[in-house]
């Protein structure tokens, strides 16, 4: 097994991170709402905003690894810039990339790569937030336009999004659609907040009609459409992976320089410890980031994968922030200072893209699938003498 990155890859993030450092960590912590364009311009200049994108539009058609490294690089200085470095990639424009058209690519991934347009997504209805199975949204065709109706909750990034890619039932089936701003019929909601300062929307469509050119997955059951989130999962770990470093780098800067009962705080050896269990997690995060997203190629990753990835960096971030807050006393939690929007940030991660229970029904699932009530089980030990216990359709 080498875990060695490839010679491109290291020159990679050794250029996203001075590029970081130098131009995007002034201003990592103030950007509230807005889109940082300038640092997507800067990304799309020297040729990284479309790394996972196709070559034809301006992207480097790298695989999902670098889209990974590339996210977690960014979101280890500022990761507002990695979540639209993201979108751009291993998010929603990584599915028009995966399943749109020619004409759909010339049209919306040139100006992504450029640092022009974002990309939402909009999957999570009312009924349909953990069970996708309700998803209500549909749409049908009409000689050459669709036409789309339901409502969609919590559309990320929808206050400044020019396109949405829409999952939902089409014609008889599953599919999805790439959906314009301004389609007839498409009403955008007015915009709530996370607790991370970041705005959602609520989407409308009521008539809504797009061209059938717009289609991109058509005919689908639903097990194989949502395959195509699995991208996502792993760029939101990846995001999730830089916030739990730039944490712990923060959480190393202040233990070194403070002191108290005469000591530093970095010689007290309950909080080396705590130290210790931040990289032991943030590691265990990246080993199963890296071997999901380089067995994934250029593709979607393995359910089970994903989910494991998405469930332990999820809840990474938040250990990681929260123990980082700790560390730093009435300083962690003050509003003066990054690591309390670290933690709002990460907080919403246990829940987006999949919750955290729904990762652990699904790798659970994937482990006890072949386990069968009548599979031979386990010889008793007969040298303890009396007291083995017979357990019920078990050892007996
Ligand atoms: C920060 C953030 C960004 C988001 N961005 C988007 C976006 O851009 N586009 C979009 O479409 N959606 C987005 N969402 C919505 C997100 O996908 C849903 O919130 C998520 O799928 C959970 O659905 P729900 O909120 O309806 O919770 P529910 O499904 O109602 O779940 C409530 C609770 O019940 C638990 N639960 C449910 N079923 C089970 C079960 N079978 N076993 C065990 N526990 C269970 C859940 O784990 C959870 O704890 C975003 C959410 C957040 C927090």
């Amino acid at each position: 097994m080498d875990f060695a990155l490839t010679t491109e890859q290291q020159t990679m993030m050794g250029e996203l991170d001075k590029l970081a450092r130098q131009q995007f960590a002034p201003k990592a912590f103030s950007w509230n709402d807005e889109v940082p364009w300038p640092n997507l311009r800067m990304l799309a200049d020297r040729g990284y905003l479309g790394l996972c994108l196709p070559v034809g539009v301006g992207g480097a058609a790298r695989p999902v690894l670098d889209g990974i490294l590339a996210a977690e690089t960014l979101a280890a200085v500022c990761p507002h810039t990695a979540g639209f470095f993201h979108a751009a990639n291993t998010g929603p424009a990584g599915h028009l990339a995966r399943r749109g058209s020619p004409a759909l690519h010339e049209r919306y991934l040139r100006p992504v790569a450029r640092g022009e347009l974002v990309v939402g997504i909009a999957l999570t209805e009312a009924q349909a937030g953990s069970d996708v199975s309700g998803l209500a949204a549909s749409a049908e065709t009409h000689g050459d336009t669709v036409v789309i109706n339901g409502t969609k909750l919590y559309t990320s990034h929808a206050m400044v999004a020019g396109v949405f890619v829409v999952f939902l039932r089409l014609d008889g089936a599953y599919g999805s659609i790439l959906v314009e701003r301004d389609a007839p019929g498409l009403t955008i909601g007015p915009p709530d907040a996370w607790m991370s300062g970041e705005r959602y929307c609520t989407l409308t469509f009521d008539h809504c009609e797009v061209p059938v050119g717009n289609v991109m997955v058509s005919g689908s059951s639903l097990r194989d459409l949502m395959n195509e989130y699995l991208v996502e999962r792993l760029g939101n770990s990846a995001r999730a992976v830089g916030v739990a470093r730039l944490a712990l780098e923060l959480a190393e800067q202040h233990i070194q320089g403070r002191r108290q009962f005469g000591s530093r705080l970095v010689d007290m050896q309950g909080l080396r410890w705590k130290v210790a269990d931040m990289v032991m997690r943030i590691e265990a995060s990246q080993l199963l980031l890296y071997r999901a997203a380089a067995r994934a190629g250029t593709g979607v990753p393995s359910l089970y994968e994903s989910s494991l990835v998405k469930l332990h960096a999820s809840e990474t971030a938040k250990f990681v922030t929260d123990t980082a807050m700790q560390l730093h006393g009435a300083l962690g939690v003050s509003r003066a200072m990054p690591l309390e929007w670290l933690y709002r940030l990460a907080r919403g991660w246990t829940i987006a893209g999949g919750t955290v229970e729904i990762h652990r029904n699904i790798i659970a699932s994937h482990v006890l699938r072949h386990t069968h009530a009548e599979a031979p089980s386990p010889t008793p030990r007969t040298d303890l003498g009396a007291g083995v216990p017979t357990l019920p359709g078990g050892n007996g």
